[in-house]
């Protein structure tokens, strides 16, 4: 095992939106069969091409709170004005399996898992500064103005929260990213 690499199970994923978490875990799912990523329940709209059950799974207001009366997240939260969880039981499924298991997650489950699982590892992506970051939200051309105000706002709080984290990763490069990101979770070619 290398120095700073992860043998735990269960990594989490965290970084303001638009830094590139979607992009980077893509490809490491590409690479790295042995990885399982969880799919997340949302009250979000699918937003155009998104598949039901693939990229998220949609549900509504009464249904994710059911979910939640039941225990059926690990963890859940609010992020500009919906609802997200990590269903609980696939992903302990998947860990039974010998996967190891990937959330790509906001700043709140994060920090609520540490408390619920804190054998996690947990990595922050960073961009190499908010104006890049404003750029590749805007670039991405997804959401409408109002939801990317949101997500600036947002994103001020959650760069704060870097220090909270086992490891930052800055997503200048992609490319030296996800090395820096398969060195943490201790996968190799
Ligand atoms: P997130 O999932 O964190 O919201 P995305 O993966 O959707 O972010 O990436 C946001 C945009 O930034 C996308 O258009 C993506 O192609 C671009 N992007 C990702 N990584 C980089 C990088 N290292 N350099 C430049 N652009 C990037
Ligand atoms: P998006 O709407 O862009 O798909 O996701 C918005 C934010 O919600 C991102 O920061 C993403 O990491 C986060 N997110 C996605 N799924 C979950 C989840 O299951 N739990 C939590 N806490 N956040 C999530």
């Amino acid at each position: 095992m290398m120095p700073g690499t992860s043998p735990q199970r269960l990594t989490v994923i965290t970084g303001p939106s638009g830094v590139g978490k979607g992009t980077l875990v893509k490809e490491l799912l590409l690479k790295h069969q042995e990885i399982w990523l969880s799919i997340s329940a949302t009250t979000r709209l699918p937003r155009a091409g998104e598949i039901d059950g693939k990229d998220y799974f949609f549900y509504n207001l009464d249904v994710f709170k059911e979910l939640v009366s039941n225990q059926g997240f690990l963890e859940w939260a609010e992020f500009a004005g919906n609802l997200y969880g990590t269903p609980f039981a696939p992903m302990r499924e998947q860990m039974e399996q010998g996967k190891k298991v990937l959330l790509e997650i906001e700043l709140k489950g994060a920090r609520q898992i540490r408390n619920t699982y804190p054998e996690a590892f947990q990595i922050f992506l960073a961009p190499p500064s908010f104006e890049e970051l404003e750029s590749r939200i805007r670039g991405r051309a997804t959401d409408d103005e109002e939801a990317i105000q949101k997500r600036l706002l947002r994103a001020k709080d959650e760069l704060q929260a870097s220090n909270e984290f086992n490891a930052v990763v800055i997503n200048d490069s992609f490319k030296d990213a996800l090395i820096q990101i398969e060195g943490l979770m201790g996968l190799r070619d």
